[in-house]
């Protein structure tokens, strides 16, 4: 009886240590914040609960960036993070957000939309809680997200979640998917205030173009492409044709689909006048059959399974020995942001916009990311902004 009680003690005593120590990891990576320094261009940061009042003192509320132009001009707003578990969209951002400098025009940025979902992880899938950025000055380090918000934040989940306002019924994990619950409510669940306080953004700024920056499985179709309806479409298209023509490489478009509810690259254009583009760039980590999911297969993309596959054809995108490293995706979604203003500004005069200081494709993947980062630590502590 007496030996039966020490091995329950024992074994008691290794799951509270297992469950303390996972736990203080897990609120650590709650709570970890990192600094985005405002570069030259940024003339104000606001919270997205200044346009919804539902949002404040939740853990969903986020910094908002605007960097807006002595001349007037168009306004294009730039969100990442909506899935927070594909990081080429917050690096990206940040880069417009530490260097852009807009001449003409406004530029808007929400670097974490989906603040929430950068607090949440993937214990069974084994996702890494951190990685980090080579700079010129150190390294920078990131908090690894997923893909839905946290239940912290919002609890509990319907067996069904119930889209509005089209009630089309879809899985129950999209309630706390940022990129389901557009256009939002102001009243609904924290996620669909999330997207309703971007839509008001653009409602109240009128905003002309909305880019919503994302990765996506090289097995899945819909990669390395801008999704796009169809009054974003002749841009998306010239945007697609100019790229590939002047920077080599491949960004095919795909039309939104007008039966799939939800989803910015929809609900924007149709409850705004806003022209939504969503932008993918290949994430090998995404895809299912890989090894183990390390920083290094987010970072560089290589891996041997997906190398297999796609010498049997079953990849929708060109994939060697190099894998997709983080420069490449990065490269691209800078150059295809930079590229759809362009192209707007070409077409409507009048709204143009025009920044400099932004790199584009081949000087990211000459000089790498972490290149266009800031020290937080040698910047004026008021350009130094946490969430
Ligand atoms: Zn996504």
């Amino acid at each position: 009886m007496f030996r039966v009680w020490i091995i329950k003690s024992i074994l008691l005593f290794i799951v509270m240590a297992v469950m303390t120590i996972a736990g203080i990891q897990f609120y650590k990576h709650r709570y970890f914040k990192m600094p985005i320094v405002a570069g030259p261009g940024v003339t104000k940061v606001v919270k997205l609960s200044d346009y919804i009042e539902g949002l404040k003192g939740t853990a969903a509320d986020t910094n908002v960036f605007f960097l807006e132009g002595k001349d007037e001009g168009g306004k294009t707003l730039i969100m990442a993070n909506t899935h927070a578990n594909e990081p080429a969209a917050i690096l990206s951002a940040i880069i417009f957000a530490e260097n852009a400098v807009v001449d003409k025009g406004t530029l808007i940025i929400i670097p974490e939309f989906n603040n929430s979902a950068g607090r949440n992880t993937k214990p069974g899938d084994g996702y890494p809680l951190y990685f980090e950025i080579p700079t010129d000055w150190g390294s920078k380090k990131f908090r690894m997200g997923n893909r839905d918000a946290s239940p912290l934040d919002q609890w509990p989940d319907p067996d069904v979640y119930v889209h509005y306002p089209d009630k089309q019924l879809l899985s129950f994990l999209d309630v706390r998917n940022t990129n389901r619950t557009w256009p939002g409510r102001p009243d609904g669940p924290l996620m669909e205030r999330v997207t309703y306080g971007a839509m008001q953004i653009m409602r109240s700024e009128k905003v002309d173009i909305a880019v919503d920056i994302h990765g996506a499985e090289t097995m899945f179709p819909v990669t390395n492409c801008i999704v796009a309806p169809e009054k974003s479409m002749r841009i998306a298209t010239m945007t697609s044709l100019t790229v590939k023509a002047r920077e080599r490489f491949d960004n095919h478009v795909e039309p939104s689909p007008s039966g799939f509810r939800g989803l910015s690259h929809r609900e924007i254009g149709d409850y705004s006048d806003t022209m939504p583009f969503l932008l993918e760039a290949p994430l090998p980590f995404l895809d299912q059959p890989t090894g183990p999911k390390t920083v290094n297969l987010l970072l560089d993309g290589k891996d041997p399974f997906l190398l297999s596959l796609s010498k049997k054809k079953k990849l929708f995108v060109p994939y060697d020995e190099t894998g997709w490293p983080m420069e490449k995706r990065v490269g691209q979604h800078c150059s295809v942001v930079l590229e759809i203003i362009s192209q707007f500004s070409r077409k409507f005069p009048d709204k143009a916009i025009k920044l400099h200081n932004v790199p584009r494709y081949e000087d990211v993947v000459q000089n790498g990311v972490g290149h266009y980062y800031h020290d937080p630590n040698k910047a004026n502590k008021a350009d130094v902004y946490f969430n």
